[in-house]
């Protein structure tokens, strides 16, 4: 189902293995939407201080890399192309190094707010989704449909061990379980723009819901927003 483009902005936050990735692109494909995930430019940076010897415990020399570097998301069906100086990284920032630098580099307040200036940038003409942990709190904070995305801590732990194919190797499971639990304790609980629902986001919690659920009430409330818009 394609339904007319439009100029609304879409956002949608919450915490890892929430679903917001499938959700995102699902809902760009039926309303003809871009969706942008901006954990990967935050992933595309810590990349770039692991390659380049940058400690992702130093703000300035990290925002002084950003600022030497081009990140681009290119939306494909599958998700986004992630270009690091115009070299495809997409693949190699979902790998465990580059997430653990990605939580730790998005924790410095100057580099923030570049990502945060990037991605208005590329939200300003709206008919965008973008998907994240601040999106609809200090990104777009006049986003006109605001999705916070959750489920219980252990099914996201599960979903993302499905996810790698890790069911059968029980260390393996754990590590990713832990790395999961430490993302989102360090996403919650820093100071500069903490993972938070906005006052104005509906929530949808996952747990109990199937993918096919979720993106039908995902759907209904885009639907209704672009109603009211005439759209
Ligand atoms: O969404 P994803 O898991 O790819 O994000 C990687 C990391 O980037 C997150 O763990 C989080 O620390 C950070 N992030 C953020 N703000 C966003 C998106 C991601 O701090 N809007």
């Amino acid at each position: 189902m394609s339904k007319a483009a439009s100029k609304l902005v879409i956002a949608i936050d919450g915490p890892a293995g929430a679903g917001k990735s499938t959700i995102a692109s699902r809902l760009a494909k039926s309303f003809g939407y871009v969706n942008l995930e901006s954990g990967a430019m935050y992933r595309a940076l810590g990349l770039k201080a692991i390659e380049i010897g940058v400690s992702v415990g130093d703000g300035p020399a990290l925002l002084a890399l950003a600022k030497q570097s081009t990140i681009e998301l290119e939306p494909t069906p599958e998700g986004n192309r992630v270009l690091l100086n115009h070299r495809d990284v997409s693949a190699r920032i979902r790998e465990r190094d580059v997430t653990d630098a990605a939580s730790r580099v998005s924790t410095h307040p100057e580099v923030r707010e570049w990502m945060v200036s990037r991605q208005r940038e590329m939200g300003a003409n709206g008919g965008v989704i973008m998907e994240g942990r601040d999106i609809g709190t200090v990104v777009f904070p006049n986003a006109e449909v605001k999705i916070f995305l959750d489920a219980d801590p252990q099914i996201r732990e599960r979903r993302r061990v499905t996810q790698a194919n890790a069911q059968d190797n029980p260390a393996r499971a754990e590590k990713l379980k832990q790395d999961l639990r430490e993302r989102d304790r360090r996403d919650s609980t820093r100071a500069a723009a903490p993972l938070r629902a906005a006052e104005d986001a509906v929530h949808i919690d996952s747990s109990k819901m199937t993918i096919e659920e979720v993106i039908a009430r995902a759907e209904a409330i885009v639907a209704e927003k672009l109603r009211q818009h005439g759209l």
